[in-house]
């Protein structure tokens, strides 16, 4: 079966385990994953992946998620993070009741267990300078050093480690570690450190310790502790994993989870690491982490898209073992799947042009009736303002068109939706530059409703909206977050943020119907042959919306898939 097809029936290679533990009763039948952030930045889509995976897998076996916080970094969390990140967990749909757990919950009992593995002679206090550290490990090809450090008597060890932790060294002055083998060909088995010196306040245990456990250490512990049975992470750490077996097997611990490792995701045009995302909002690339152009949950979430549209793209990313990018144009495909079914149809004008349509009488309103949703008839119809002058888009319009173009040019004869046809005859223009300012046009009464008693035929259909009732707003248009499709591809000295989209945000005036100004923060709507917008919940104002465009209409995906196949 290929990937696609797998994750098409619902299973992948976790979930065979999962399935296989469940049926032999390895865990006693039960499953319980955890989703382990470190709150160190805000979740992006590719959290969204692991958060679908872990919850998921859990909810399908009537198991139970953990949200766990990795929180053992002081320096770079904070609780800000983790707000944001329960948030985003929350809105993409999943729940995890009562089971929400910290690593600093537990620095007591791995502060113990560290004890242990000294007093087992597998751990050992070392004096090595940091360089000097990296120096002694050597590299993957050629065995470590051993350090003059790693036969300190037990007694010592035990000693050093609690002055460690009273706080009588600066940091890097000593560290913990592992005694396990320096010339394993697993760098990671080269006595790594387990405990550091770090005089830093931490955002939940304030300034009670001063040494806190590196993150092999302590994620395996935390895991243990939580009981947890699959424990699902991203590629990168298959090579830690002998390490996360060693700790839990010189700890004895009762509980000892089976690591899973898989792929993570990439997408295309655009970072996927908090540490560049932090970078753009840090120096004010964008303007903050809910930045509609960042691949964050919270920048997603303002950009308009849904948690449905992003967990059916999970869904059909699937689940590998092979590190691979994903096409963002799956992404903006899910978001139109899910907006199609149920965002408003109203019209906007992005780039307005104005029409005088002179055998209308003046200062004349028809309301007319228009569709809200054709995929949904229970959204129902609402009234249209129809008046002598209208605005429709400039794209709309052509002087000299090609063979194919069948919306308004001189003589020829459109459809304005849910209204009349038109037929321009007189382009005035702007003196000076020669743009078209206003076309003058002529409609015929008898065709509202879009058909003609004579059966005569036009090809071409387009949005309006009146001059005098409409709305002006403001509109954002978005564009990709990068020039660059693949960062792995780059040059390596340049920096990625050369390849920032100038483009990526542009700010536009437009024209949209004037039910809009009842609208509130936080809906969807189509605006007729544009594409998705949606009502900013930051900056808009009761009766001043303003619009972020969530997708546009167009397909790229089916374009890539019919190339691919
Ligand atoms: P980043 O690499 O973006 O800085 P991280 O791995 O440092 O992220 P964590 O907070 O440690 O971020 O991640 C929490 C969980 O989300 C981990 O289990 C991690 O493996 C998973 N995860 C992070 N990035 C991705 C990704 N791109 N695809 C799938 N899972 C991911
Ligand atoms: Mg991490």
């Amino acid at each position: 079966m290929s990937e696609e097809a797998k994750s098409e029936t619902g299973s992948d290679f976790i979930r065979e385990i999962v399935s296989r533990d469940m049926e032999t009763d390895k865990h006693s039948g039960t499953v319980r994953t955890r989703f382990p952030p470190e709150p160190n930045g805000y979740l992006h889509i590719g959290h969204a992946k692991s958060i679908c995976l872990n919850f998921g897998i859990a909810a399908e076996a009537n198991g139970e998620c953990h949200l766990r916080y990795d929180d053992t970094n002081p320096s770079t969390e904070d609780v800000e993070y983790v707000d944001s990140i329960r948030n985003d967990v929350r809105w993409l749909g999943w729940d995890w009741g009562e089971n929400e757990f910290y690593a600093s919950d537990y620095f007591e009992q791995m502060y113990l267990y560290a004890v242990k593995l000294i007093k087992k002679g597998k751990a050992y206090v070392c004096t090595l300078s940091p360089e000097e550290f990296k120096e002694y490990r050597g590299i993957p090809t050629k065995p470590g050093k051993e350090s003059p450090w790693r036969n300190r008597p037990i007694d010592e060890n035990l000693d050093l480690f609690e002055r460690m932790k009273k706080g009588e060294f600066q940091d890097g002055e000593y560290v913990l570690r592992a005694k396990i083998d320096m010339a394993s060909p697993n760098i990671h088995m080269r006595d790594p450190a387990i405990y550091r010196i770090k005089h830093a306040s931490h955002h939940r245990t304030l300034d009670k310790w001063c040494i806190y456990p590196m993150y092999d250490f302590a994620h395996c512990i935390e895991d243990s502790i939580e009981r947890i049975t699959h424990s699902i992470c991203t590629l990168e750490f298959e090579v830690h994993r002998p390490l996360y077996d060693w700790i839990l097997n010189e700890l004895e611990v009762e509980c000892h989870p089976q690591q899973i490792e898989f792929a993570r995701l990439n997408l295309t045009y655009t970072v996927m690491s908090k540490r560049k995302l932090l970078e753009l909002v840090k120096n004010q690339y964008v303007v903050g982490w809910d930045d509609p152009r960042l691949p964050t949950i919270s920048g997603l979430r303002r950009r308009g898209y849904t948690p449905e549209a992003i967990r059916e793209f999970c869904r059909r990313v699937g689940v590998t073992k092979f590190n691979s990018y994903t096409e963002i144009e799956l992404l903006e495909y899910c978001v139109r799947e899910d907006l199609n079914k149920h965002a408003l149809r109203v019209m906007g004008v992005l780039d307005p042009l104005k029409i005088v349509i002179e055998n209308y009488p003046d200062g004349k309103t028809e309301m007319l009736d228009a569709v809200n949703n054709p995929e949904d008839p229970s959204a129902g119809i609402r009234k249209v303002p129809f008046s002598r002058e209208l605005y429709v888009d400039s794209d709309d319009f052509m002087e000299n068109p090609p063979k194919k173009f069948f919306r308004l040019t001189p003589g020829n004869e459109v459809r304005l939706r849910y209204a009349y046809f038109i037929k321009c005859h007189k382009i005035i223009k702007d003196m000076k530059t020669g743009k078209v300012i206003e076309l003058r046009c002529t409609y015929d009464p008898d065709t509202l409703g879009g058909q003609a008693p004579d059966g005569r035929k036009v090809k071409g259909t387009i949005h309006w909206v009146s001059a005098k009732h409409c709305l002006d707003v403001e509109a954002r248009m978005y564009d990709r977050l990068l020039t660059q499709e693949r960062l792995d591809e780059v040059d390596e000295n340049k920096d990625f943020k050369d390849y920032l989209n100038p483009k990526s945000m542009q700010v536009i005036r437009c024209k949209v119907e004037p039910s809009l100004a009842e609208t509130k923060a936080g809906a969807h709507y189509q605006f007729e042959r544009k594409g998705y917008f949606f009502v900013d919940p930051v900056d808009s104002k009761p009766g001043t919306p303003v619009f972020n465009q969530t997708v546009s209409l167009k397909d790229a995906w089916a374009k890539i898939q019919k190339k691919g196949s």
